[in-house]
C-alpha cells in the first residue's frame, strides 16, 4: 500500500500488532485492542438560522476502558469518518497508558465544516451533539475535550447542556473548559511545555546538553509556540521556526517572546511571516536546517519518505499527532536518529486534562506552578520508563512506548478477567 493511501485505522492496528508481538502478548489481547469496544453513530438535527433543519452525522468511539473511563477530544471537521474516530480513540488509550493516567481512550467527531456555520448554529449543534451522545459519555464513563475546530467555549455549552440533562452541575464530564468555568491553569501551555520537557530529556538521554544547543520547530500554533518558548527558557537556541506562511531562521536564535507578540498583532493574522531579525525562507526549508533537535508541531504526515533525508537533526521530538509516516519512520530508525514519539511527547495536553478532571471532582483548584510541577514529574517518569524498555528490548522509542502502554492495559484487562 502506498504511503499516501494508508488508512489511519490500518496504521494504528499495525502499531498495536508490532507492540503485542514484541511483548509476546496473546492473540486474545490483540483481538480486544485492535478495535474499539463501542462506536456510536448519531444523526443530529439542528435548526439553522434560515429556519430549515439540517442533519449532521456524529460519532463517539470508546476504544478501551479497562484502566478507567475513556478520554479524548471531539472534533468538528468535514473529513471526519468513523474509521478516523476509531483510530484516534485507540491512540488515546495508548497515550493515556504512556502518561500513566487512569483513563482509557475515547474520541468523537462531527462531519461539519464549522466555517460555514454562524455562532448560533455552532452552539445549537454543540448542544445537540452532546445530548445525542449523552448515553455513552459521563465523568466515570467517557470524557470528551476540545480537538480540531472545537474550543473552550464549545466545551462550556456542552457541559451546560449535559448538566441540564442530568439536573445537576457536572463539570467533570468534559475537560478543556474555560478557566472561569472549571478549567485548569496550565492547560493552555501544557502540550508545548511537555514537548520542551521531552526535548530536554532527549538531550540528557543522549548525553548532550540542551544549554547552547540548536533546535527547530515546525508549526507556531498552540503546541509549537510553547514548545519553542519553554525550550528557549531551558537554554536552547531556537534557530528556526516555521508555519504555513514561511520558515524563519536566525543562526543566533530567534527571539521567541517577541515572535509571540508579533503573531498576536491582528495585521499578522497569527502568522510569523514578516518578522524582523530573521531570514525568511519557504515553509519546507524547516526540514533542512542544521540543528541538534527538530520538533514537528504542525500536522500529521509532515515527515515523509520524500523529505526525511533532508533532516539533519540527531533528535526528533514529535509534538504533532502522527507527524511521521511509517516509511519515514523506518528511515529515521535506520539512521539512528533519536525519536521521541507523539504518544509520549505531546501527552502533556491529556495529562493536564486529567488534572482538570481531578480538580473538578474534588472541587479544589491548584496553582499554575503546582500544575506544571506535577506535569514535569509524570512526564519525566514516563520518559525514563520508556527508555528502560527501549534498552531492554532493543526497540525504537515508539515501539517501547506502545509496549509500556499495552502492558498496562493488558494487565488491567487480565485483572478484570477479560483475557487470560
Ligand atoms: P494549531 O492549529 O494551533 O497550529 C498549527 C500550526 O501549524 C500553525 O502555526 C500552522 O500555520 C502550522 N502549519 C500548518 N500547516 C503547515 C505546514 N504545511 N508547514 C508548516 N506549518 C504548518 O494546532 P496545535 O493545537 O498547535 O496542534 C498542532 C499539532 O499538535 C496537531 O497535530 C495536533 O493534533 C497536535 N496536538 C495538539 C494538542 C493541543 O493541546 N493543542 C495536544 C496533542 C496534540
Amino acid at each position: 500500500m502506498s504511503e499516501k493511501t494508508l488508512n489511519v485505522y490500518d496504521i494504528v492496528q499495525q502499531q498495536i500488532k508490532e507492540a503485542c508481538d514484541a511483548l509476546g502478548e496473546t492473540e486474545e489481547v490483540y483481538n480486544v485492542l485492535k478495535q474499539p469496544k463501542s462506536c456510536l453513530e448519531v444523526a443530529v438535527p439542528v435548526k439553522m438560522d434560515n429556519g430549515e433543519t439540517k442533519v449532521f452525522q456524529a460519532y463517539r468511539s470508546l476504544h478501551n476502558d479497562a484502566v478507567g473511563p475513556g478520554k479524548g477530544g471531539l472534533r468538528f471537521h468535514q473529513d471526519v469518518s468513523m474509521d478516523e474516530v476509531k483510530a484516534l480513540s485507540a491512540w488515546m488509550t495508548f497515550k493515556c497508558g504512556v502518561a500513566g493516567i487512569p483513563y482509557g481512550g475515547g474520541k468523537g467527531g462531527v462531519i461539519v465544516d464549522p466555517t460555514e456555520l454562524s455562532q448560533g448554529e455552532i452552539e445549537r449543534l454543540s448542544r445537540g451533539v452532546i445530548s445525542a451522545i449523552s448515553p455513552v459519555i459521563g465523568d466515570m464513563k467517557d470524557i470528551p475535550a476540545p480537538d480540531v475546530n472545537t474550543n473552550p467555549q464549545i466545551m462550556a455549552w456542552m457541559v451546560d447542556e449535559y448538566s441540564k440533562l442530568k439536573g445537576q452541575n457536572t463539570l467533570g464530564i468534559i475537560t478543556g473548559k474555560p478557566l472561569e468555568f472549571g478549567g485548569s491553569l496550565g492547560r493552555f501551555e501544557a502540550t508545548g511545555y511537555g514537548v520542551a520537557l521531552m526535548i530536554r530529556e532527549a538531550f540528557k538521554a543522549t548525553n548532550q546538553e540542551i544549554k547552547g544547543s540548536k533546535i527547530s520547530v515546525q508549526g507556531f500554533g498552540n503546541v509549537g509556540r510553547f514548545a519553542a518558548l519553554y525550550a528557549q527558557q531551558m537554554g536552547a537556541n531556537v534557530v528556526a521556526v516555521s508555519d504555513v506562511s514561511c520558515t524563519l531562521y536566525n543562526k543566533n536564535g530567534l527571539d521567541i517572546p517577541a515572535l509571540f507578540e508579533y503573531v498576536k498583532e491582528p495585521k499578522n493574522k497569527n502568522m510569523i511571516k514578516g518578522f524582523s531579525d530573521a531570514e525568511e525562507f519557504d515553509r519546507d526549508k524547516i526540514f533542512e536546517v542544521e540543528v541538534d533537535a527538530f520538533a514537528p508541531c504542525a500536522l500529521e504526515n509532515s515527515i515523509t519518505s520524500e523529505n526525511v533525508d533532508k533532516i539533519k537533526a540527531s533528535m526528533i521530538i514529535e509534538g504533532a499527532n502522527g507527524p511521521t509516516t511509517p516509511e519515514a519512520d523506518k528511515v529515521i530508525n535506520e539512521k539512528g536518529i533519536f525519536l521521541v514519539p507523539d504518544i509520549l511527547a505531546n501527552g502533556g495536553g491529556v495529562m493536564v486534562s486529567y488534572f482538570e478532571w481531578v480538580q473538578n471532582l474534588q472541587n479544589y483548584y491548584w496553582t499554575f506552578e503546582e500544575v506544571q510541577e506535577k506535569q514535569e514529574v509524570k512526564m519525566v517518569k514516563a520518559f525514563d520508563d520508556i527508555l528502560d524498555i527501549m534498552k531492554e528490548f532493543d526497540v525504537s522509542m515508539r515501539v517501547a512506548a506502545f509496549m509500556m502502554s499495552i502492558k498496562r492495559v493488558a494487565d488491567a484487562m487480565r485483572a478484570r478477567g477479560w483475557v487470560k
